[in-house]
């Protein structure tokens, strides 16, 4: 049998714009909670929208951007980390149709540029600085440089730690409630006329993907792509408006806008943001002070989570469900979730920024098995194949090979570069995702890891996650990554890079000791890495690479 799923074909889609979908949903639950942004200091005042006021908000927020004169098409662009108003740019740049450009809060100035430049971008939303970022500085040079570029808004700050909030300096630059003053000079009947001429299949999001090389690329989504996939990961979910999903994962990244927000608000569920960045005392306390039925994250923060010394002081008991997604998922670190958090729903999904995201993921009536140890089966409307990446061939159930992924919620390509996104979309329709996998027989699929963190030590192949999930079994391992590190004799050799639980030992010798006999032995790390954290992108992915390069500086390799 070879290598190929079609999900549920019959599955209706949504063919409706972002906009129309949202007001048709706060038209039903005007008064149910919508969006709750958590106070940024303990004891605080938390920041309350329910859907009809969401929904208010948004429209003054579309109709200023209609006086300044935006354009359907034209690229906005949002540099900030987690905030109630990302939300409402989200939702009132789509009513607009002007093409969102999420921009990376870890960008620096350099890579602003880059990204305004590349798309053209005519309004850049971005932050105030606080202790990590110069937002103001670096945006006014990218506003000084691009000459696409024509106004600056500078959100509000009104939190901890914020520097520089961003007075206005010329007539480009604008504060938040400045701009939102600009409402008054457009009527609501101009903002209605301008949703009228919006398509379902226009563009209305760019999200620049880190990609394997070089610079990013724009992956230019529709309403229809990533509303759509929104609403389908919320009907597996089992999603009603009684649900409240607590979302510790960057809006700037799909995990984050798609199966957070595009999800949760198709649903009339509440979205609930428990702060700018990720801590996992704030994820937890978002749960138990606004009674999270859903939460979501990267595998790393739930292993923070269960990791808190007093995680088990945290009441969790209105959790049902979740969503771990975005790298690997620990088989053990599942088996904790559903155990220990209450998340006995919990959900692996899988995919990536060019498809939306998520073109596989795990339900509820899956074994624990399937949904412990498999990314699940292909969603509806979308079909998954694994061909060998060499001869592009579709490979044997069973057989590892890249996973490739069509149909609706295949991105409409990269921005302005026809040349690559032929490189990723072949003319089937096939997105090659560059990760490797294998299917199982009812359609499972299991993911090996990418295809260039594969590690050929000595003419084998070995697949780091295997090793990894061997050693989370060890006693004395909170987290653990396994690398390549070159080796003049084979090639490769493994390194296994590890953080301790607090008060635990080991060393080289006992990790090896640990495998011999349970590992082949090409499969037992050369080196051990005891290190306190590792270098994560923001949206929660380990860069293997730079461990790997920090590696060979030190080792001189
Ligand atoms: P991004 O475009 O940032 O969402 O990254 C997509 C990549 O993340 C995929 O190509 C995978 O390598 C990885 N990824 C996402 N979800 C999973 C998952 N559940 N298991 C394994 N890898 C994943």
């Amino acid at each position: 049998m070879l290598s190929y799923t079609a999900g549920d074909a019959d599955v209706p889609l949504l063919e409706e714009t972002i906009g129309a979908n949202f007001e048709r949903v706060a038209a039903r639950f005007p008064l149910r909670d919508a969006l709750i942004e958590a106070a940024p200091v303990p004891g605080g005042e938390a920041r309350r929208w329910s859907y009809e006021k969401l929904n208010d908000d948004v429209d003054r927020l579309a109709r200023a951007l209609l006086a300044l004169g935006v354009a359907k098409g034209d690229r906005v662009g949002i540099w900030s980390p987690n905030c109630a108003e990302w939300t409402i740019m989200q939702y009132a740049t789509a009513k607009v149709g002007a093409i969102l450009v999420n921009v990376n809060p870890a960008y620096r100035s350099h890579e602003l540029e880059f990204v305004v430049r590349q798309n053209g971008m005519r309004m850049l939303v971005a932050a105030p600085s606080d202790k990590n970022s110069d937002y103001v500085s670096m945006a006014r040079e990218a506003l000084a440089d691009c000459h696409a570029l024509r106004e600056l808004v500078f959100l509000p700050d009104g939190r901890l730690d914020i520097l520089d909030a961003g007075e206005p300096q010329s007539d480009a630059e604008l504060t938040f409630a400045e701009l939102l003053k600009r409402a008054d000079d457009v009527g609501p009947l101009a903002l209605k006329a301008r949703m009228a001429e919006l398509d379902p299949y226009d563009p209305i999001n760019l999200q620049y993907t880190s990609g394997t090389t070089g610079f990013p690329k724009g992956a230019t989504l529709t309403h229809h792509n990533i509303l759509n996939n929104g609403n389908q990961i919320g009907k597996l979910l089992g999603y009603t408006e009684r649900d409240r999903v607590v979302l510790p994962v960057p809006f700037y990244h799909c995990f984050g806008m798609v199966i957070g927000n595009l999800n949760a608000l198709s649903f009339g569920a509440a979205t609930i943001i428990p702060g700018r960045g990720f801590t996992p005392a704030s994820a937890l306390e978002a749960v138990q002070d606004f009674g999270g039925t859903s939460l979501y994250g990267v595998p790393t923060m739930f292993i923070a989570e269960l990791a808190l010394a007093d995680f088990a002081s945290y009441d969790l008991s209105t959790l049902r469900t979740g969503v771990m997604a975005g790298s690997l998922c620990p088989i053990e670190v599942m088996e904790r979730v559903i155990a220990e958090m209450n998340m006995r729903d919990v959900a692996i999904c899988y995919g990536m920024t060019e498809t939306s995201p998520v073109s596989t993921m795990t339900l509820a009536s899956d074994t624990l098995e399937q949904r412990t140890t498999t990314v699940g089966r292909t969603m509806p409307r979308l079909e998954s194949k694994v061909v060998d990446p060499v001869t592009d061939e579709t490979v044997e159930r069973g057989v590892i090979g890249e996973l490739c992924t069509r149909g609706y919620a295949v991105m409409a390509g990269y921005w302005n570069q026809p040349e690559k996104t032929a490189e990723a979309i072949d003319d089937e329709g096939w997105m090659h995702t560059g990760d490797l996998a294998r299917m199982d027989s009812e359609g499972f699929i299991v993911i090996e890891g990418r295809m260039k963190d594969m590690v050929i030590r000595g003419g084998e192949n070995i697949y780091p996650r295997e090793i990894e999930e061997f050693l989370y079994r060890h006693p004395a391992v909170q987290d653990v990554q396994v690398i390549g590190v070159p080796d003049p004799k084979y090639g490769e050799e493994l390194m296994a890079c590890i953080i301790l639980k607090p008060g635990a030992e080991l060393d080289l010798a006992g990790l090896q000791e640990f495998c011999r006999g349970k590992l082949a032995h090409y499969k037992i790390p050369r080196y051990v890495d005891i290190r306190d954290s590792f270098p994560m992108t923001v949206s929660g992915k380990v860069r293997k690479i730079d461990m790997r390069e920090e590696a060979v500086a030190r080792l001189g390799l």
